[in-house]
């Protein structure tokens, strides 16, 4: 049995958010195959994230207005394996640090522009994701 590493460092809430990048990898619309599981990202960025500023528009209130929007935490970061490899938590949790960082700025539209059944046309595949 492999077991999984954990993250051992207690977090106050403050310093736990301090981690995050603002890269918005994770807030690019996913679609998932229902046969496979498998996890798609598109270009397609939430109608929340505000691209000027590089965050959530609606932080406190994110999980109430997007009900699929998970709030990470260090008890969960280990099970969200469709999180970006370059995500800070992941890399992280998974101590595998990347070289290089990116973000989605100037690469995304967002998600009020784009009707829901054309999701699969913004299908693309982010190399540096
Ligand atoms: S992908 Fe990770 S580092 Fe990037 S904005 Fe989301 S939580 Fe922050």
């Amino acid at each position: 049995m492999v077991s999984q590493p954990k993250i051992c460092r207690s977090y106050t809430p403050e310093s736990w958010e301090r981690i995050c990048r603002r890269c918005g990898k994770c807030c690019l619309i996913k679609l998932e195959d229902e046969d496979t599981g498998e996890i798609y990202y598109t270009n397609v960025v939430c109608r929340y994230f505000d691209e000027e500023k590089m965050a959530c528009s609606v932080y406190e209130k994110r999980c109430e207005l997007v009900p699929s929007c998970l709030k990470l935490s260090p008890g969960n970061v280990d099970k969200l394996k469709w999180m970006p490899k370059t995500c800070a938590y992941r890399e992280l949790f998974e101590k595998s640090p990347s070289p290089v960082h990116s973000t989605i700025k100037g690469r995304v539209v967002s998600e009020r522009d784009v009707p829901e059944d054309e999701l699969e046309d913004h299908i693309v595949d982010w190399e540096d994701l």
